[in-house]
């Protein structure tokens, strides 16, 4: 065991991304010889009983979680969370309806490309919820929500933009309220606070990010919008199908949702998400001060809506923001280079960062700037 945290480094990926080290521990240590019954987990059958039971496991752990109420189901898709940026037009679109979608960053401004591409096959039409069009230059609150056509068929965003560093539902960035059904990407803070359930529709966020590895998207869909969806399509793309098979329509990912399974009970057995909320806060926070406190480094996110997940920031120069890259690699921390298409830094810090990772990286911050500015 100590080997493995040696071996360990710093890991502020942006997804995929860490995952508790307990966990991989847990995983390799039942992997070949699954609770003894001969095969490891993946080698047995989707639908036999082995299986069976960690699919539901992990169906419940969501549910218990992040209290999904009766009126909603859990369901475990495949395609990434970019899949359901085309599905969920393609379902919940009416011929000539219109979908409002809030574009915060580069997530959901996707999610609006792919939505309009969508429209135009079915002669509807997507409007931005932020009229302006663009990402907003400027990252401040009260851009944030917009407005949405009373006749609008959902009100779709990203509760935080994973590239950008923009987070919804926290204090100073509270969630949108519209009169639509919300549906929300929540692929990279999904589980990072006590959730409730019942002011979304329709909720999707990809494991890799804060909850498991790639190749699953879990999702909560209110009940009676599945009754709502088109029934003309190819029956795979229609979410009832998987609701009615319980996401056995075709065979899951079931490694994947067995991973979940497996951090969603070291969540649990960690406090649950209040105390993964206090975590994650005193991380974002330990960053942010930082940054803060000096004027070497500035995060170009206004304050009230800045994320727990995913701390962007800049140095002075591009020059130094190489070097920063170079000399944190040295000390074992990776990661950290923002996305190609903003430049700068990025640190995510999911639920598995511990806040000795945020803690070593805010001394290096420290001293780098002490060194350098
Ligand atoms: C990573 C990410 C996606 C894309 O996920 P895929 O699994 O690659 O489709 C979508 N939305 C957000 C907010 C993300 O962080």
């Amino acid at each position: 065991m100590t080997e493995n945290i040696m071996a360990r480094i710093l890991n502020f990926s942006a997804g995929p991304a860490a995952l508790p080290l307990a966990v991989l521990e847990r995983t390799q240590a039942e992997f070949i010889d699954y609770q003894g019954c001969g095969t490891s987990l993946i080698e047995q059958s989707h639908r036999g009983p082995v299986y069976s039971q960690v699919h539901q496991e992990a169906i419940d752990l969501i549910t218990e979680l992040a209290g999904v109420p009766d009126t909603h189901q859990v369901l475990f898709l495949q395609g990434g969370a970019s899949q359901q940026f085309a599905m969920l037009p393609m379902n919940f679109l009416p011929e000539g309806g219109v979908g409002s979608q809030l574009v915060t960053g580069t997530w959901s401004k996707k999610a609006y490309a792919e939505g309009k591409n969508v429209a135009a096959a079915c002669g509807a039409s997507i409007e931005l919820a932020n009229p302006n069009g663009e990402l907003p230059s400027a990252f401040v609150d009260t851009q944030l929500g917009g407005q949405v056509s009373s006749n609008a068929a959902y009100y779709s965003f990203a509760s935080n933009e994973t590239i950008h560093g923009v987070q919804f539902g926290h204090e100073g960035s509270p969630w949108p309220e519209v009169d639509a059904p919300v549906f929300c990407d929540m692929s990279s803070d999904f589980l990072w606070q006590p959730l409730d359930v019942s002011r979304f529709d329709f909720i999707y966020a990809g494991a890799q990010k804060n909850i498991g590895p790639s190749g699953v998207v879990v999702c909560i869909v209110r009940k009676s919008l599945l009754e709502r969806g088109r029934s003309d399509l190819p029956t795979i793309f229609q979410y009832r199908t998987h609701a009615e098979k319980d996401s056995m329509f075709n065979t899951p990912p079931t490694f994947a949702i067995y991973m979940i399974r497996n951090v969603l009970e070291w969540v649990r057995d960690e406090g649950g998400l209040s105390a993964m909320k206090t975590r994650n806060l005193r991380k974002a926070n330990r960053l942010y001060d930082v940054i803060d406190s000096s004027d070497f480094f500035n995060c170009p996110v206004e304050r009230g809506c800045r994320s727990t997940m995913n701390v962007v920031f800049r140095l002075p120069t591009e020059a130094l923001e190489a070097q920063f890259l170079e000399e944190s690699a040295a000390q074992g921390m990776s990661g950290l280079k923002g996305h190609r298409s903003v430049g700068g830094l990025r640190a995510s810090i999911y639920n598995a960062a511990p806040y000795e990772w945020a803690d070593g990286l805010g001394q290096f911050m420290t001293d780098f700037a002490a060194r350098n500015g």
